[in-house]
């Protein structure tokens, strides 16, 4: 869902103006981030036989992620280590929407949360475009418009169109 936990830190970032907004960015990926790191380190296998992310994926540690990385800011003040947290937190949503496997509670908790056959998501719609391609898309598209109507007085309008044509072109290619 890369498209749409772009767009979501773009509506964060439009809705808090004082928020770094690396930060938000930074915030909206860092379980992906983590699970890049992770899995480069083996800790976090990749193969859909042995497929875990649950050090950088679990409902825990998303929470964890949001409470620590969000307290990185507080000198910017309490408003803006809430977005930092929720653009993290946007994560989780999001992921448990469109997922491998379905988010765990905590690393190697049975408790899960989101769908548990990958498939149905992967079946062809419209355009021969995935269920899930047509899901993010709906996700993203609302997200894209509270960005433009937080942020049509704050920035000129060719960054706003410019970014909004990335997130869109980003979600094309993915
Ligand atoms: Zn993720």
């Amino acid at each position: 869902m890369f498209a749409a936990h772009l767009a979501a830190g773009l509506a964060i970032k439009a809705a808090q103006p004082k928020a770094p907004t690396w930060a938000i960015l930074v915030g909206a990926f860092l379980p992906d981030l983590l699970w890049i790191g992770f899995a480069s380190a083996g800790v976090e296998p990749t193969q859909s036989t042995t497929f875990f992310d649950g050090w950088s994926h679990s409902v825990a540690s998303i929470i964890v992620q949001a409470v620590v990385f969000g307290s990185c800011f507080h000198r910017y003040g309490r408003p803006v280590m809430i977005a930092v947290g929720l653009a993290v937190l946007s994560h989780l949503p999001l992921d448990a929407l469109v997922h491998p496997k379905p988010l765990e509670l905590w690393p190697h908790a049975s408790p899960v949360i989101g769908l548990a056959d990958w498939s149905w998501g992967q079946t062809a719609l419209a355009l021969r475009k995935s269920r899930y391609w047509w899901l993010q898309l709906a996700i993203t598209l609302p997200l894209l418009a509270i960005y433009w109507r937080a942020s049509r007085r704050q920035l000129p309008m060719n960054i706003i169109g410019a970014s909004s044509l990335v997130v869109l072109g980003l979600h094309l290619v993915f």
